[in-house]
């Protein structure tokens, strides 16, 4: 390569990464990855890495702005690991959202054949979280800060508030900070795995406001826990649960095993396409509510049920997506791995007044195998499975199942490409594929993906 470090070159921004680095290349067809630039750019850019075929830059001058930037409308943009579109108009995020399944379809999975429906976008990119989990550490005069990661590390970014929550969420981590700061407990060192509070952990029903607050704790409990909690109480409008998450171990995972109700209960509850679900802090929950309906919606057309169709939900989290759909089937099974979730689907299956709908707690994979052994032939398999997505194991059982339909929802384009190649050697093909923006300025996009068995 002719580039070195500190090289200044003129380069065009003509793609983005899914990481939100923008990328030109030079007349020799050398990609540059630019980060925080804008398909459009026009820019010098500074070299700061070389290898064989690529190389990382920064930006050194923008010469000519794209079309597409906006004015950045967080202090903490670039800085936290949250966003990654901010400096961009909402259209051309979903462009880049667009494109970035169209290319993991067509690349990794090898369809090159398919259309892939226009993203169903977000009427509010602003303060649509539900949940936030921030980290808490001290400055270098060990002062406590409440905020966010930065890309790729565990520096914590002190933030005063973020634009994708609600303003509440700031005004507990106030309070948080302010408690800290007129007691005597000692915050959480990662390195030495000494001190107690590790994470402030918020969730909230969007409909019936209700707010749960939950404090990760290297220990029982905190000192002066009860001057924390009046103040909460007295500020909180329908504070529901106040919970202290035991969490001893040395390890990335934000929550220990054990809870402790310090005030109030141990869930908070809201609605979703008209039903009402009881959320556990364990439980997996759509932090995008009124997206989630969106996708539900089109996870329902996709699924086609009729009064005899059964139904098999598997990674069902809390019930959400088969009991949405349970009262047009004739029976539906959920499957999922977390204890907490399972119990909460139950439950909220009797809080809807669904009687044909039972739920298994296990690996799904397992499950499914399990199921099939005892005949079970669902028509319809709905899988919404992490982002490491469901493996071929998973696809050999429903294919031996033999559902007419398969609805995939996915939060990475890449393993669903995966998926879908097996899949597609086993009998199944797509019909319809449709992005959903549920993570609007961040990097992450979900997709739904309708599968049907070849005649
Ligand atoms: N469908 C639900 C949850 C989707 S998130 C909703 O829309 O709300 C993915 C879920 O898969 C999580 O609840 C997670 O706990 C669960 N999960 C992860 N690994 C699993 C496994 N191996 N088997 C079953 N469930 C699993």
């Amino acid at each position: 390569m002719y580039l070195k470090k500190n090289d200044i070159i003129d380069l065009t921004i003509s793609s983005a990464t899914a990481e939100g680095n923008g990328v030109g290349k030079t007349e020799d067809g050398i990609a540059i990855f630019v980060p925080n630039s804008a398909i459009g750019d026009k820019l010098k850019v500074r070299i700061l890495k070389t290898k064989k075929t690529y190389a990382f830059g920064k930006i050194e001058e923008i010469v000519t702005p794209s079309p597409t930037r906006t004015d950045i409308d967080c202090p903490y943009f670039a800085k936290c690991g949250g966003c990654v579109w901010r400096h961009i108009n909402y259209d051309a995020e979903c462009e880049i959202k667009q494109q970035r399944v169209e290319d993991a379809i067509k690349r990794l999975g090898g369809f090159t054949n398919i259309e892939i429906q226009p993203i169903i976008k977000s009427e509010n990119t602003l303060r649509y979280r539900n949940k936030a989990q921030f980290p808490i550490g001290t400055d270098k005069d060990g002062k406590p800060i409440i905020g966010f990661y930065a890309f790729h590390t565990h520096r914590i970014v002190d933030c005063m508030d973020c634009a994708l929550q609600p303003e509440i969420f700031t005004q507990i981590m106030n309070i948080t900070r302010e408690f800290l700061e007129s007691s005597e407990n000692d915050i959480y060192n990662e390195q030495t795995h000494k001190g107690k509070l590790r994470h402030l952990y918020i969730r909230m029903g969007e409909i019936t406001k209700e707010i749960m607050v939950c404090y990760v704790v290297n220990g029982k409990g905190l000192k002066q826990e009860d001057r924390l909690i009046e103040r909460l109480k007295a500020e909180i409008p329908n504070l529901k649960s106040v919970i202290i998450n035991t969490n001893r171990e040395q390890t990335n995972v934000i929550l220990g095993n054990r809870n402790r109700i310090a005030y109030g209960t141990d869930y908070i509850t809201d609605e979703l396409c008209g039903y009402k679900f009881k959320i556990s802090p364990f439980s997996f929950w759509q932090v995008n509510r009124r997206q989630a309906e969106k996708l539900y919606n089109k996870a329902t057309e996709y699924a086609k049920l009729s009064k005899d169709s059964v139904l098999l939900d598997l990674y069902c989290g809390t019930g959400t997506i088969g009991l949405t759909m349970a009262n047009n089937c004739k029976s539906l099974i959920g499957v999922e791995i977390i204890e907490d979730a399972i119990k909460d689907a139950i439950e909220n299956a009797k809080i809807n007044g669904i009687e044909n709908a039972r739920f298994i707690c296990a690996d799904a994979s397992t499950a499914a195998e399990q199921l099939k052994n005892e005949g079970l032939r669902p028509d319809v398999v709905i899988l919404d499975p992490p982002r490491k997505g469901c493996g071929e194991e998973l696809v050999q059982t429903i294919k031996e199942m033999s559902p007419q339909r398969v609805v995939y929802v996915s939060c990475d384009p890449a393993t669903l490409a995966r998926d879908l190649k097996h899949f597609s050697s086993s009998g199944y093909e797509i019909q319809e594929i449709t992005p959903c923006d549920m993570f609007s300025r961040t990097a992450h996009v979900e997709t739904v993906c309708l599968l049907s068995r070849n005649k």
